[in-house]
């Protein structure tokens, strides 16, 4: 059993057929958990769609329309580069409260993990990369509008620039927003997060990680936030088919580690999301997402309070 709660739909599949974005990866991460018992069925929670209100503390009125009656035009297919069913709405929408309850699990358990979301290439009036709806936006709007937090930081560890989230979070100075990625990879337009750590292309572990944890200890200590929504991209990943870095699964589980260590010293809970993985073998993808959650439970067992963890 672990010490926190796993989020996840059956209807998370985005129903994209042959696509590069392995959708059926949510259901082999929750199934794998549970056969390799590392989760039991009664640590997950099922998540309810988001509310319309919700998605539209993010978005567009406009772009909400466009989804639900499925009138988006060409390029806004083109530019979402996977093909539009009212079954991705419902997913996108589930993602979303999906990740809302991640983030409520995290304020009362210390971790939460939405084993789908991430969702970060989303932007208010448009999709983008195969993002429809900003799940991590939706949640963090969603806990400020409850009261239950004032201030969150992101920290994004796909290997793609965090577009939408700098877009969205940009002029809100109660969001801090750490995006690492590839610099010479997609998105073309990078709006400006609040770090941006660019990393040369094959960047390895040891640069990779050099880079990151110093940035995010520094981030939290200076923000203090309430709350941390950590976008666990697996593409970061060396034999990734749209990624150009060279992490090893290694590298990829200790970035979690530390990421999450960072947080839970200074009592600060962690609200987990997937993000992207493209590996050659979808095993790879799954693996290193199941990491994320291993990552969650050491840490969480190692720090048994997060509360009582010294802040430093
Ligand atoms: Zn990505």
């Amino acid at each position: 059993m672990l010490p926190f709660k796993l989020v996840y739909h059956e209807r998370y599949d985005l129903n994209l057929g042959p696509h590069v974005f392995p959708s059926q990866k949510f259901r082999l991460i929750a199934e794998q958990l549970l056969c390799e018992g590392i989760a039991a069925a009664t640590d997950f929670l099922r998540p309810h769609q988001a509310s319309d209100e919700d998605i539209l503390r993010v978005h567009t009125p406009e772009w909400v329309r466009k989804l639900k009656t499925g009138t988006l035009t060409a390029s806004e297919v083109m530019k979402l580069e996977v093909p539009y069913s009212p079954e991705l709405v419902e997913a996108v929408w589930l993602a979303a409260g999906g990740t809302i309850l991640a983030g409520q699990s995290a304020l009362r358990d210390g971790f939460g993990a939405n084993l789908s979301g991430g969702f970060h290439h989303a932007y208010p009036n448009h999709g983008e990369g195969f993002c429809a709806v900003h799940d991590v936006g939706v949640a963090i709007r969603r806990l400020q509008a409850d009261g239950a937090i004032r201030k969150a930081i992101v920290v994004d560890t796909d290997v793609h620039h965090g577009n939408g989230t700098a877009a969205i979070f940009r002029d809100d100075p109660s969001v801090f927003t750490i995006s690492i990625h590839q610099e010479n990879n997609y998105p073309a337009d990078k709006p400006p997060s609040s770090i941006d750590l660019n990393m040369m292309d094959r960047a390895d572990d040891d640069e990779y990680l050099g880079a990151l944890i110093p940035a995010v200890h520094r981030a939290l200590h200076e923000f203090q936030p309430d709350i941390a929504f950590y976008v666990g991209g697996a593409d970061p990943f060396c034999e990734d088919q749209l990624g150009g870095l060279s992490l090893t699964k290694k590298g990829l589980l200790e970035r979690d580690r530390k990421v999450f260590e960072e947080a839970r010293r200074r009592g600060v809970p962690v609200a987990t999301t997937l993000a992207g993985g493209y590996a050659r073998n979808v095993e790879d993808t799954v693996r290193i997402h199941m990491n994320t959650i291993l990552a969650a439970r050491d840490i969480a067992l190692a720090f048994p309070s997060a509360n009582a963890a010294t802040k430093r």
